[in-house]
């Protein structure tokens, strides 16, 4: 096989997974949606997943989507761009100008930067609060004590309209337990979207309601170490 039937054969076998674990849980395969996290990768390699008909893909670096993005965008309609990592205020500009969707609110002041800038722009994205479910102190997104009082600022104030909740696990707990309780908090704040599963443990996530699992190595191969 070519490198580019590779990385197709990866993402329908990804695709494939995430239907049998929804079925197993339940649910329906449509109301998970897969984000291809292209990090690292170049247009080479997206562009045989593009050719497979995927559309929705995660950039974790706004510069570096910037680079990659807009030329692929103008080639390829009905893109979607999610950015699911850590925003600076002073980035929200080109955020809301190149993303679709954005997985990283964690702080007022991002979420005043982002709803202004929706605003300037006429754009609405969809919105997720990370959430740091594990507490880690180096980790984004908001400490669950937390959550409630930035939620009520985004409503209330600043009418951004959430979607759900992100989260990443630390890497040496049981997913499983971060991923209940993620749904727990989406659940008891009227939330209905999750962003949660990874390549490693997307079935678990499903499994627990993800509605958005975010796969990348599983589809690319792994990455070069930074
Ligand atoms: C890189 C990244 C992923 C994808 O990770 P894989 O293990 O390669 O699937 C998902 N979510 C976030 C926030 C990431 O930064």
């Amino acid at each position: 096989m070519t490198p580019e039937a590779e990385t197709a054969a990866r993402l329908a076998e990804t695709q494939l997974r995430i239907a049998l674990a929804a079925e197993a849980a339940g649910r329906a395969a449509a109301d998970v949606r897969l984000i291809v996290v292209s990090k690292t990768f170049g247009a080479a390699e997206i562009i045989p997943v593009l050719a497979a008909g995927q559309r929705i893909f995660g950039e974790n670096r706004v510069q570096e989507a910037k680079a990659k993005w807009p030329a692929l965008k103008a080639e390829y309609p009905n893109l979607e761009l999610h950015l699911i990592g850590p925003l600076q205020s002073n980035k929200a500009k080109e955020a809301v100008e190149l993303f679709d969707a954005i997985h990283s609110i964690d702080r007022e002041k991002i979420a005043r930067a982002l709803a202004e800038e929706m605003k300037k722009q006429g754009r609405r994205l969809e919105l997720f609060v990370q959430v740091n479910t594990g507490e880690e102190p180096q980790k984004a997104g908001v400490p669950p004590s937390e959550l409630p009082t930035l939620l009520a600022l985004c409503r209330d104030e600043l009418q951004l309209e959430i979607t759900g909740l992100m989260c990443i696990p630390p890497v040496d707990e049981e997913a499983a337990l971060h991923f209940a309780f993620l749904a727990k908090l989406a659940a008891e704040n009227g939330l209905a979207g999750l962003s949660m599963g990874m390549s490693d443990d997307f079935e678990t996530a499903v499994a627990f309601g993800a509605t958005h699992v975010r796969v990348g190595s599983a589809i690319f191969g792994s990455r070069p170490n930074p």
